[in-house]
Formats: C-alpha cells, structure tokens, sequence
C-alpha cells in the first residue's frame, strides 16, 4: 500500500483550536494511515498571512511559513481562520506535496458559520474528512473523480458531506498519483 511508506505524521495547531478537536484528528489520522502521529506546540498565527479586508488567511503563505521549520515527517497545520489562495474565494486547505506539508481551516466546518446550530458530531466527520484528504495529497495523491470518496475535491460544504472519510479501492491501489 502507498501510505505503507514510513512517514511520520504532525499536527500543528495554529492560533487558538481547540484541544479535542486536535486528539480526535491524531486518533483518526492515526487509524486511517496507521502512522506515528505527534502533536505540535501551537504555533502563533502568522500576521503577515491575514488578510484584514478578507478577514482570511492567504493558507500559501502559511505553507511556506511552516515549510521554513525543520522536520522529519509531513506536517498537518489546523487553523481556526477562513482560508484562500489568490484567484478563489475560500479554500477548506491546501497541501503542498513536495514539502510534506498541508494546511486545513476548520472554520467553515462548522454549522455555525452556515447560520446553523451546532452539531459536534457533523463537525468532527468533517475535519477528519478534509485531514485525510490532505494528508492523501501529501502522499502524491491527486483529486478522485468518484463524489463517495475522501479525495473528491470540495467545492462546497456539501461535497464534504456527501464523501466518505475513505479512500475509495482505485485511490488505495494508488492509481491517481500526482508524483510517482
Ligand atoms: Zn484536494
Ligand atoms: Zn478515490
């Protein structure tokens, strides 16, 4: 399998997330890859990043601001601030496969932000769904045209909801590789 291949796996809170969400996102990370998963220090939220007008972070300039940091294995940022890259409105998160590194914001995981009330559990089922496809990128894995399956790309919080937390059997034989 190509997830086989001995990585091991940080999560780095960015600014304030909350500490449960954090464990429930190591425990999942660690059934779905069944990798060594380690916990970060908090990182502080790079200022240079936000977009006061936007009210949004810019999450390639977090990449690259994590990127400077020594590590010896993929890194996996969790931020509770909107997230874009130039030309899109929003993005859930971004990974950048060459340097190990993924981002995801959990801010438009929540009901809240729709106007909705809350629901925890809807809310966790998200997260775990945006980590694992994220950290499928930093594998080498690239978009699944299947809408049931984890590495379908969302466009919108409804997509999120529709796909499952797995990775559908062509994703797992590795057929959609970015990098090979
Ligand atoms: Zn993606
Ligand atoms: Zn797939």
């Amino acid at each position: 399998m190509w997830f086989a291949e001995a990585k091991k796996i940080y999560i780095m809170p960015i600014g304030r997330v909350s500490g449960p969400v954090i464990s429930e996102i190591e425990e999942e990370i660690n059934r779905a890859f069944k990798k060594r998963v380690e916990i970060l220090e908090q990182a502080s939220l790079p200022l240079d990043a936000y977009d006061r007008n936007r009210q949004q972070c810019c999450s390639t300039k977090i990449l690259e601001k994590i990127g400077e940091m020594e590590s010896d294995g993929m890194v996996l940022g969790v931020i509770d601030v909107d997230l874009y890259v130039p030309g899109l409105n929003f993005v859930f998160g971004e990974a950048d496969p060459v340097n190990g590194i993924a981002i995801i914001s959990i801010t438009r995981l929540k009901q809240e932000f729709y106007g909705e009330g809350r629901d925890h559990n809807l809310f966790l089922r998200r997260v775990v769904k945006e980590a694992v496809h994220e950290i499928g990128h930093l594998y080498g894995l690239s978009h699944c045209p299947d809408s049931t399956c984890v590495m379908y790309f969302s466009n919108s919080i409804k997509d999120t909801d529709e796909k499952g937390a797995e990775f559908c059997e062509v994703c797992r034989r590795g057929e959609y590789f970015l990098l090979k």
